[in-house]
């Protein structure tokens, strides 16, 4: 996290900078809390979820319980510590489950690819057997940039040609993963954009036909949103969570142009635990979500 922490603050904490020079007499009033929340909105924080945190912070002003800046900051790290620790809950692979199936979803570019090659690293390490699906059908090179992930981890890769049907793939999949003996399937999909109503169905299907050869499958439905595109992932994650019922957010790219003020915002609005960050595009560059290390990260 030391690599997250420089990531999302480059030098000093884009939360923190320079308060002691906004609190004249070290007294915590109006002028530094506007400053607070001016730095948490512009963070992609979101108003809802920052008039939160500053709700909290100002009752405890009020109540004369900040006397200095580090009883401030120390309130911050509450306020932001109560927003994420309900949402970090990493993923459990239930071996009594096995194949247990993660249908992973999320628009072109978020990270999907990677972040499915990540995990499949990841798992394998743990000793697991894992297999991946290629379900992104649409795009050659979607198939091909999977494949590319397979042989680099030793991992079977099922896949169909181009424009087949993504639910016959996931149907093959899980038709092998059971068959042959797997812990893990990883099953990637499109990620169109413009044809959103089209995408929505089609990823329907694809839960639908897990359903059928295993009625418990998909275990775990992993939305990947990139956190660098700020209040638009936000959106993403209320869409998918609509049309599928996301299980688990994995949050790519912090280590991007992101301050990583998005993950406020998407625990505090969504119910659904954030399971993984993404830092780089190596397989290494993934963490469980921490939340006391991200909210340390973030404050210094
Ligand atoms: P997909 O379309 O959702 O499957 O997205 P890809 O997995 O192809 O990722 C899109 C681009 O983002 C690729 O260039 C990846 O290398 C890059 N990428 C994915 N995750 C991360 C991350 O955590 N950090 C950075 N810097 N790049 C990432």
């Amino acid at each position: 996290f030391k690599r997250l922490r420089e990531k999302l603050n480059r030098g000093d904490s884009w939360l923190t900078y320079d308060l002691a020079n906004l609190l004249p007499g070290g007294r915590i009033d109006e002028t530094v809390l506007e400053e607070l929340e001016m730095r948490l909105i512009t963070a992609d924080v979101g108003v809802e979820t920052t008039e939160k945190i500053l709700a909290d912070l100002r009752g405890k002003v009020a109540r004369q319980e900040l006397g200095d800046l580090d009883a401030l900051i120390a309130a911050l790290r509450t306020s932001l510590l109560d927003i994420l620790q309900p949402r970090a809950r990493p993923l459990k692979i239930d071996a009594d489950l096995a194949p247990f199936a993660i249908l992973v979803v999320g628009v072109n570019g978020a990270g999907k690819t990677t972040t499915i090659g990540k995990l499949a690293h990841h798992f394998k390490a743990q000793g697991m057997k894992v297999i991946l699906a290629a379900g992104d059908t649409f795009r050659a090179a979607a198939v091909e940039q999977l494949q590319a992930w397979g042989r680099r981890n030793d991992v079977t890769v099922i896949a169909q040609s181009t424009g087949a049907d993504p639910a016959a793939v996931a149907f093959d999949a899980m038709q092998a993963a059971q068959a042959r003996g797997f812990d893990v399937l990883l099953a990637d999909t499109a990620g169109r954009l413009h044809t959103q109503s089209n995408l929505m169905d089609e990823l329907r299907k694809v839960k639908r036909v897990m359903g059928r050869i295993d009625a418990g499958a998909p275990h775990e439905i992993l939305l990947v949103l990139d956190a660098s595109q700020g209040q638009n992932a936000l959106q993403q994650a209320r869409l998918f969570n609509a049309a599928l019922g996301v299980t688990g957010i994995v949050l790519t790219k912090l280590d991007g142009t992101a301050k990583g003020g998005i993950v406020f915002a998407i625990a505090s609005e969504l119910d659904i635990p954030i399971r993984y960050i993404g830092i780089g595009e190596a397989a290494e560059d993934f963490a469980e979500f921490d939340a006391p290390a991200f909210v340390d990260a973030v404050l210094k």
